[in-house]
């Protein structure tokens, strides 16, 4: 009877998304993978229900949306979309980064304010979820372009954010580079200096290791799993997807860790290096990915191994961390993971399994742990670049790196608190799910209807 009532509100609450929001798939994805564990969880906690707590969850605060124009180098005017989509401030400021990719749609965005909604609870700090970002690319553009585009977009965006109000960071195409140049036009309108972007310069408020703690955090994720079951990182091989911030920084903690990183990836193809993506490796990576913007196949001429186009999943490896992008590993690519034996998957990047494949992780029972819990470091480690701009002072790194572990330690705890299921198997699907959705809900419960 309870089985056929959750099917019921399940299949009304999904109806109802996809009717209010049509053709956005990755946001009704998302939306569809947290109702359900959380509709079976709140069945019998009526309150959340009468109060439509996840219905309102699921319905972003504000959406804005503004043209971008911009000059480029040959002097043609060039006209984009941006977007900040604030989806829930119950628990503190909106807090998510900004993507600037040719493929950043309004369901893109939708679906990562979500999420990170969620996650930010996770942390366990005060900060609500948002997203922002345009369909712009980076690629192949001059410094002076991404500035004249970042100087419009923010000469948009400052009025709707600010220290108090809603903090953006990076994301995919938006790294050190971007933060300065929208920094910098943000305090050149507002004529203020305030801590109202993170992933900031060392020299202009950024945090130590604000760079390095999404991928740190992700591996830490794994650590934390491998740990219950009374192992580690240690003489197990990695695959990787993704050669930029979270990536890099998730490869050189697992060599730190004693792991060996088989594979490293682009939008054109993989690098497979049975030597190991060691340190020496990692440094020529890094240049050749971040400072040089250059194509990964160049790895795999400079170090005699192999390039493939596609993605690296057939690769057979015992840990898994996809750290690129949405949906990069198909419900096939996870059954071939798991047919190769591969113990472990840590999400670095935001949703880039495909729900069937999750579902075959979580039939396989492996350990598998969702971005939401996985790469809560990044936005940790913004939230404490955020303390440290409000009292006007810097941490040591010994200090954050500290922190930064102590809070993926939490995360785990959390997710593994809720995520117990009666035959022993941890579902850290459902952990992170429910212990985010918790905080926030009771949040909005006292603040009544508004
Ligand atoms: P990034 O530095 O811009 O790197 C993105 C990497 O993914 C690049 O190697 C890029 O290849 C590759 N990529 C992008 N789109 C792709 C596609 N459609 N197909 C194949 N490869 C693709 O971005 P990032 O900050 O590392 O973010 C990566 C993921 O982590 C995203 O899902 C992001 O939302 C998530 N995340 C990031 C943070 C953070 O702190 N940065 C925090 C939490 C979650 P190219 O070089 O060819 O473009």
């Amino acid at each position: 009877m309870r089985g056929s009532t959750v099917e019921h509100q399940l299949e009304n609450f999904i109806n109802g998304v996809n009717r209010r929001n049509p053709g956005e798939t990755e946001f009704q994805q998302a939306v569809e993978e947290v109702a359900a564990n959380i509709i079976p969880y709140i069945i019998d906690k009526p309150i959340y229900t009468e109060y439509q707590i996840l219905e309102r969850m699921a319905e972003p605060d504000r959406v804005i949306t503004f043209r971008v124009c911009w000059e480029d180098d040959d002097h043609k005017i060039r006209t984009q979309r941006g977007y900040r989509i604030q989806n829930n401030n119950a628990i503190g400021p909106y807090k998510g980064g900004i993507r600037f990719h040719p493929s950043v749609t309004l369901s893109v965005l939708k679906f990562l304010a979500f999420e990170q909604t969620f996650k930010n609870s996770l942390t366990g700090l005060p900060m609500g979820g948002a997203k922002g970002g345009a369909d712009f690319n980076p690629k192949g553009k001059s410094d002076h372009e991404v500035m004249r585009f970042c100087q419009s977009f923010i000469t948009e965006l400052y009025r709707h954010i600010g220290e108090d109000t809603d903090v953006p960071a990076g994301d995919i195409g938006v790294g050190a580079r971007e933060i300065g140049y929208m920094f910098g036009q943000y305090k050149r309108i507002t004529n203020r200096f305030v801590g109202v972007l993170t992933g900031k310069g060392l020299e202009f408020g950024g945090s130590l290791i604000r760079t390095e703690a999404t991928g740190y955090g992700t591996v830490y994720t794994a650590q934390n799993m491998l740990a219950v079951k009374g192992d580690s990182i240690e003489g197990k091989t990695a695959v990787i997807s993704g050669s930029g911030n979270v990536a890099s920084y998730a490869a050189e903690k697992i060599n730190q860790l004693g792991g060996k990183v088989l594979t490293m990836s682009d939008s054109s193809g993989f690098v497979h290096d049975p030597h190991g993506i060691d340190a020496e490796r990692l440094a020529y990576m890094i240049d050749l990915k971040q400072v040089r913007r250059g194509r990964i196949k160049e790895y795999a001429d400079e170090y005699g191994c192999e390039f493939h186009e596609g993605r690296p999943w057939g690769v057979t490896c015992d840990m898994a961390f996809p750290c690129a992008t949405q949906n990069e590993v198909s419900a096939e690519e996870a059954g071939t993971l798991i047919a190769n034996g591969t113990m472990c998957v840590a999400e670095g990047a935001n949703m880039p399994t495909a729900k069937e494949g999750i579902d075959k992780y979580i039939e396989a029972k492996i350990l598998f742990a969702p971005s939401k819990m996985a790469n809560a470091g990044g936005v940790a480690v913004s939230g404490l670049e955020m303390s440290q701009n409000s009292a006007r002072v810097s941490w040591s790194e010994d200090e954050l790196q500290k922190l930064l572990k102590e809070t993926m330690t939490g995360i785990h705890e959390s997710c593994h608190e809720y995520g117990q299921e009666s035959d022993g198997y941890v579902n850290y699907l459902k952990g992170s799910n429910i212990a985010g959705f918790i905080k926030v809900a009771d949040a909005m419960l006292a603040y009544g209807v508004v």
